[in-house]
Order: C-alpha cells, then structure tokens, then sequence
C-alpha cells in the first residue's frame, strides 16, 4: 500500500509557485493578488481563510481579506463583488462559504466575473469543464486530480466510483474523471444517497472517491483487493487524546481500508492540504491570464 501525501504534494507545489512568483517579480511583472471575502465568524471559515491567506504568503502572493459581520446586506456584498471583478489589480477572488441565510449563495456566486472565480464555482466554468474547455476547475477536485498525476496513478479505462454528487466535489470529479483527457478517460459511476445496491457498485472499483461525509463508511467489505482509495470527508469529532479536544475523520475506515487498497489518502493530510495549493495554483493561472487570456 503506497500512503498518498498530500502534505508532501502539496509542499512541493508551493515551493514550485514560490519559485514562478520569484521569477514573474525579477521580470518585473506584477505580483499575484488573491482576495478573500468572510462574512460573521464562523470557527471553520475563520480557519480555512486563516490557511489561504498564510498560504499566499508563503508563495509570494498579495492577499487580501474582506471581512464583513453577518448583517451585510446582499447588496453591499454584491457592490463589493463588483468592485472587485472591476478592479484590475486584483487577479482573482473567492467568497468564503456558507453566507448567512438572508444572502443567496447563487446570486453572488454568479455575480462573480468567471475570469476571476479561482474557486471555479461559478456556472461558466463548471459548463466550460463539462464540455472540455480551459476553466477554474474547483480546488478539491483540482487538488484530487494533482495527486493522480504525481502519484502517476493510471485512470484510463479504470471503474472510478464516486460517492457523493456535490457541486464542488462529486459532480466536477466525476466530469473530470471521464474526460478524454489524462488523468481521465475512466468511466465513472456517480452514487449519492438514493442509490440502490451500493456495495455492490463499490466492490467493482478500481478507484473509490468517498466525498460524502460520514464518517468511516467506506469499509474493507466494501473495497476490491488493490483498488485505489480518495478519502475526501472531513468531520470534526471530540478526542480526549488530542491538544485541541478534537480529531477528524474522514469517510475511510482507514486502519482496515489501507490493508487492502493499492493507494490511500489518509485524513488528515490527503486530499485537504491539496485544496489550498490548487486554489494557489487557479491565482497563479489567473495572474498569468492562462485560463482566460487578458
Ligand atoms: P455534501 O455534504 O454537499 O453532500 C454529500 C453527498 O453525499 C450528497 O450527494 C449525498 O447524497 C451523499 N451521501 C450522503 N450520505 C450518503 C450515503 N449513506 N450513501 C451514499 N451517498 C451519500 O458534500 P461535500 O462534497 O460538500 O462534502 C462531502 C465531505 O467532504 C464532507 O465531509 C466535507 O467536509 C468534505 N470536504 C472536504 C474537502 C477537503 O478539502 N478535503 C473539501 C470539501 C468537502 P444526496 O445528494 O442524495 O443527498
């Protein structure tokens, strides 16, 4: 069984965008710019845009956080978008989610210019991705996609199960896996909670993708002998054996799952720090007008 680091991966990455940011500086070119937009004080948002804007620094980008308190009102947020989809110093920018009941996520999310959506969730890119043509593919899927390549694990031809039908995670993995492309050219079979018989599905995988968020489903039972695993689920359980009093668990009974399986991420340190770095690399992409040439 091969452990896929994707703390390893994804450090190497960001010393690889460090470098290319050097290098865009000595070239006198402007520098990547990365803004982050919070609204309230939600623990898990905190945290999360805490890592994006450490990250940035690390790889030399300017970044910026918008904080706004929950009683932002949908039209200040969308005036906010819209200065920011304007405004040509700012390469790309995300809106840190979940917004609070009274903002539709959708309307912001698609008042954001696609040429600047680095977390691909806007309509235009996951539609460009769905008929193969350059987008801000979503960090997660992103991320999962960088680790089949660094790992040179083969998809071609293989039966990829997904579990879970997420618009940032299951569903664009699943688009992705079935791209004539490499990594890609699987076939792919996308399950969520309605689906009947899904043991049985499972058991004929060559790779299972587990986004579904509960934790340890996926079993040994479950899996083929050798078959490659993706433990995307992240929840956050109390521990009496850890510093902080929690611990997270993926959607992977691990310690018997990692017996059988050929290839493995485990959680914590798998496909999430990936997430970050592929966000990192969309900036890097906008900055350069790679995806959407300026
Ligand atoms: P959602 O929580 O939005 O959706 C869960 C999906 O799983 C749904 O499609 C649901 O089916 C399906 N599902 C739930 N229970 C079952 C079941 N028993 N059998 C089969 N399918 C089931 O998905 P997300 O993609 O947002 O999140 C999934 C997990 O991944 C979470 O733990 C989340 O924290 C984690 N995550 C981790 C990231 C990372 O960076 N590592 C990034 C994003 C998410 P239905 O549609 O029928 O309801």
């Amino acid at each position: 069984m091969i452990l896929i680091d994707g703390n390893k991966i994804s450090a190497e990455i960001k010393e690889e965008i460090a470098l290319e940011v050097q290098q865009m500086k000595k070239r006198g070119e402007k520098t990547p710019h990365l803004v982050a937009i919070i609204v309230g004080h939600d623990g898990a948002s905190e945290t999360y845009v805490g890592h994006k804007e450490k990250s940035c620094k690390q790889v030399g980008f300017d970044s910026t956080v918008l904080r706004f308190e929950d009683t932002v009102t949908e039209k200040e947020l969308l005036e906010t978008v819209d200065k920011l989809n304007n405004d040509p110093a700012i390469d790309g920018f995300i809106m840190q989610l979940p917004l609070p009941k009274h903002i539709s996520e959708q309307k912001v999310i698609e008042a954001i210019d696609p040429k600047k959506d680095v977390d691909g969730f806007h309509p235009i890119n996951l539609g460009r991705i769905v008929i193969g043509l350059p987008a801000y593919v979503s960090a997660t899927p992103a991320g999962i996609i960088e680790l089949f390549k660094r790992y040179k694990i083969e998809t071609s031809g293989k039966n990829v199960v997904v579990i879970g039908r997420s618009n940032i995670v299951g569903k664009p993995i699943s688009i992705l896996l079935s791209q004539k492309a490499n990594p890609g050219d699987a076939t792919v079979t996308l399950t969520h909670s309605r689906t009947k018989n899904l043991k049985d599905i499972v058991s004929k995988a060559d790779i299972v993708i587990a986004a579904l968020g509960q934790p340890e489903f996926l079993t040994a039972e479950m899996l083929k002998e050798g078959a490659v695993v993706i433990d995307v689920g992240i929840t956050r359980i109390k521990s009496e054996n850890t510093k902080s009093g929690w611990k997270l668990i993926g959607d992977v009974k691990f310690d018997e799952v990692s017996k059988k399986a050929s290839f493995i991420t485990p959680v914590p340190g798998g496909v999430g720090p990936m997430t970050i770095v592929s966000l990192l690399q969309n900036t890097l992409k906008a900055a350069k007008g790679e995806i959407y040439p300026k």
